[in-house]
């Protein structure tokens, strides 16, 4: 019998490691990438004897293939997807493929917000535990190389609705909705339906012995439950106790879980991430955390003890008395929300706010109560800020036009005084002016710093 052909398209961590897992599982394997392959990848793809190429896509031994795994970072839209799909040829998603080959058990999490922060900290509360966990998805590294090469008995998945586009039979034992708010729009022809639908696709294949975990008081989760069904156990968290609520606070302040196997409160003071939106988060992976079984101390320490994620209200430094923090991951603006939500009230509006990049079709009247409560200054930082003075002018009492970070961040000194706080988060993807959120974090964390010297 021939050899099934996979293609698989995307040079990142993700596409590598899928070509590793369908090499050791005896396909027939080509990468294909159509921009540059990191120098790191193509060495192991040499090492692992995988044929591959970069900077273009050669369509004939592209179309000739079985099967197609797909990076989640290329849209549906792209020509090769186009050509693809009109031979009929099936595209999947590495970890649907990942998930062919494995009967570890399987913690998802998607949301628009909050994915990273709550998979890091529910992976740390089963590390902590003693379990053998792999962390994987968006986050961590690719679910196909652990699987082919590691093993474990369960994993933490940081899903996107990317990469849910391309699952199919691929099936969660706990699934975790955090919350979902417009985000890349552009990808979804500007249809929130559309979005919502690919989130969704986290619900697939669930069973009786299944588990869905999902903040009850999300008005888009709430009317999305109400058109389908899902025969997986459901877990709400809210804020308040209200139906049925498995996640709460209490009128004592304390954070209480409550599940079938396990009964257990912590004083909200002790969780280590502050913010409503962290409270959230802990709920989500504490219930995670319950269903596993994992016991109450470990629950208790590893949320006591998480040293929260970079690039996400991270604080950089105190400096002629202004807090420097970086938020970089704010990328839309219901996480700017949050975060302008879990900044102390003060008598005077104290906080400095960088907004700006490569808008993705926002709202920005989500955040302008909270902006006209807490903002003093807004520095827009951006190739054309055009949408975000036109906005904000008027609403704030000073608003600053920036084209680079070392003006925004000058901006900043000029406009801060001792007390107040400077606040990196954008409300946009970075890509205008930085590679990355990450480039974008690093490069103001290293403007911030060096105002020290
Ligand atoms: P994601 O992986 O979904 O992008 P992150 O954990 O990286 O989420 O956080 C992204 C941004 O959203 C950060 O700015 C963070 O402060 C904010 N955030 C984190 N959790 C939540 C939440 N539950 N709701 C809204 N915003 C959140």
């Amino acid at each position: 019998m021939d050899k099934k052909k996979l293609i698989v398209l995307g040079g990142g961590e993700s596409g590598v490691g899928a070509a590793i897992l369908a090499k050791d599982k005896g396909m027939e394997v080509f990468l294909s990438d159509m921009g540059h392959v990191a120098d790191r990848y193509g060495r192991i793809l040499d090492e692992e004897g995988i044929s591959w190429e970069q900077g273009g896509h050669t369509m004939d031994i592209i179309l000739s293939a079985d099967e197609v795994v797909k990076s989640p970072g290329i849209p549906p839209t792209a020509d090769v997807m186009r050509r693809i799909a009109a031979k009929g040829i099936p595209v999947i998603s590495e970890i649907e493929f990942a998930g062919r080959y494995t009967d570890a058990k399987m913690v998802c999490i998607t949301g628009s917000n909050g994915k990273t922060t709550t998979t890091m900290l529910t992976y740390h509360i089963l590390k902590n535990a003693g379990l053998n966990v792999g962390l994987a998805g968006n986050v961590g590294r690719s679910l196909a190389l652990q699987v082919a090469r590691e093993q474990h008995e369960v994993y933490v998945i940081e899903l996107s609705s990317f990469q849910l586009e391309n699952m199919y039979d691929f099936k969660a034992n706990v699934a975790v909705m955090l919350n979902i708010t417009p985000d890349h729009l552009d990808r979804y022809d500007y249809k929130m339906q559309n979005y919502v639908n690919a989130k969704f696709r986290i619900l697939n294949n669930l069973t009786p012995c299944d588990a869905f975990i999902f903040w009850q008081d999300d008005p888009v989760i709430q009317s999305q439950l109400e058109r389908i069904t899902t025969e997986a156990n459901m877990y709400p968290f809210a804020r308040e106790h209200h139906d049925d609520t498995h996640a709460f606070v209490d009128s004592d302040d304390d954070l209480v879980f409550d599940t079938s196997g396990t009964s257990l409160s912590m004083p909200r003071a002790e969780l280590s991430l502050n913010g409503l939106h962290n409270l959230y988060n802990s709920m989500a992976a504490g219930l995670s955390a319950c269903l596993l079984n994992i016991r109450k101390e470990d629950i208790r320490k590893a949320l006591s003890d998480f040293e929260g994620v970079e690039h996400r209200l991270e604080f950089v430094a105190e400096i002629d008395g202004v807090r420097y923090i970086n938020d970089s991951k704010a990328t839309n603006v219901n996480s700017c929300w949050y975060a302008l939500e879990s900044m102390p009230a003060a008598a005077e509006p104290g906080i400095v706010l960088i907004l700006g990049g490569k808008d993705k079709g926002n709202d920005y009247s989500e955040i302008e109560p909270l902006v006209r409560r807490k903002v003093k200054t807004i520095v827009c930082m951006g190739k054309d800020n055009t949408k975000l003075l036109d906005y904000f002018t008027g609403k704030v009492p000073e608003i600053v036009d920036t084209h680079s970070l070392d003006e925004a961040v000058k901006a900043c000194v000029a406009h801060a005084k001792a007390g107040d706080t400077v606040l990196l988060s954008p409300c946009c993807a970075s890509f205008d002016l930085f590679n990355s959120y990450e480039h974008r974090g690093d490069m103001f964390k290293e403007a911030v710093k060096s105002l020290r010297s």
